[in-house]
């Protein structure tokens, strides 16, 4: 708790707190941003709080950005949370502030800021910052927004419950949350609708997935086959997580090509420990959701056969 105190004197000293998050968020990174945002106007309402990073795309419904001028940097204290590496950080006015917190649930690769907070062992960014929250019950204030965002961040992380990383903690943490009267039918349902172009995606996957022996499925979505569904890059999130649902299927890449011809490669595993594959590849990510860059198709086909060989060993 000696961190979460050396954070919370931070905050408490800082008249401006700038939250950044990673780039390309999902609900996570988000919901952590967001929900600390509307936990820290809602205790002191007299700072000036601001969230920074570029474009939230279809996820706007969660939670938008600020304008930030670069004067708001100077004496600011810059949180950044669900972000491992510096590079993958959203707006990169975030080393400007005069303090960087790190607080994050990914494994500490790049030990970048002057207090750091990683929980490995939680489910999610958002259930850190909730266990922050909670943690100063009498000093933080939790609203039911920021209850919302927190909820909506661990649903997305743990794949509605599903995923390892869900402990009793995170069950506890979430039915706290629960308390508070935002409607979690209604932003499950906004979470899990797909438009008719991306179910139709989903088919694809389904019926194109090639499974090797060993229980790695790949998955190629090129230019073209993206195109001819009308699917961007950021819809394929709504899809990743599909092949766990086959039972042969033990670990798993969704490979997509990129304008420029590269392919991002999103790496997923019912078990055996991916992450090293994807640092290999200009990635990273947890041991069993993790992502990379992959400059062509022979490495892509690089990253499967090492994909393979983890299966076989595991
Ligand atoms: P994604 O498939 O993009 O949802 O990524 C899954 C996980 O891998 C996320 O938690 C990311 O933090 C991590 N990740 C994805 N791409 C990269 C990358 N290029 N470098 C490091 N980590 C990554």
């Amino acid at each position: 708790m000696r961190l979460y105190n050396q954070i919370f004197e931070a905050i408490k000293e800082s008249e401006t707190v700038i939250i950044h998050r990673h780039k390309n968020p999902d609900p996570d990174a988000l919901g952590s941003q967001g929900g600390l945002a509307e936990i820290l106007k809602a205790s002191f309402p007299t700072k000036k709080v601001l969230k920074a990073g570029g474009p939230v795309g279809d996820l706007n419904y969660l939670t938008e950005m600020d304008d930030v001028p670069d004067e708001a940097y100077q004496e600011a204290l810059v949180i950044v949370t669900d972000t491992a590496n510096t590079p993958r950080i959203s707006d990169e006015r975030y080393s400007q502030g005069k303090i960087l917190i790190k607080m994050d649930h990914h494994p500490n690769d790049d030990d970048y800021g002057d207090i750091t907070v990683v929980n490995t062992k939680a489910s999610s960014s958002s259930e850190i910052i909730a266990d922050f929250c909670f943690h100063y019950k009498n000093e933080l204030i939790m609203t039911t927004k920021a209850a919302e965002l927190l909820y909506a961040g661990i649903v997305g992380d743990t794949g509605r419950f599903l995923y390892p990383a869900t402990t009793s903690k995170t069950m506890r943490i979430v039915a706290d949350l629960m308390e508070f009267p935002f409607k979690p039918d209604e932003i499950n349902r906004k979470m899990t609708a797909m438009s008719r172009k991306v179910a139709q995606l989903s088919g694809y996957v389904l019926q194109n997935i090639d499974i090797h022996a060993s229980g790695v499925g790949k998955v190629i979505l090129t230019k073209a086959i993206m195109e001819q569904f009308g699917v961007k890059d950021a819809e394929t999130s709504a899809i990743v997580s599909l092949p766990s649902t086959l039972e042969e299927v033990v670990l798993w890449g969704i490979f997509v090509e990129q304008p420029d011809g590269r392919f991002r490669c999103r790496l997923r595993s019912k078990g055996p420990i991916i992450n090293e594959v994807a640092k290999k590849h200009d990635g990273g990510g947890h041991p069993l959701a993790s992502g990379a860059n992959a400059k062509d198709l022979l490495e892509v086909n690089q990253i499967i056969q090492q994909l393979i060989q983890v299966a076989e060993q595991s």
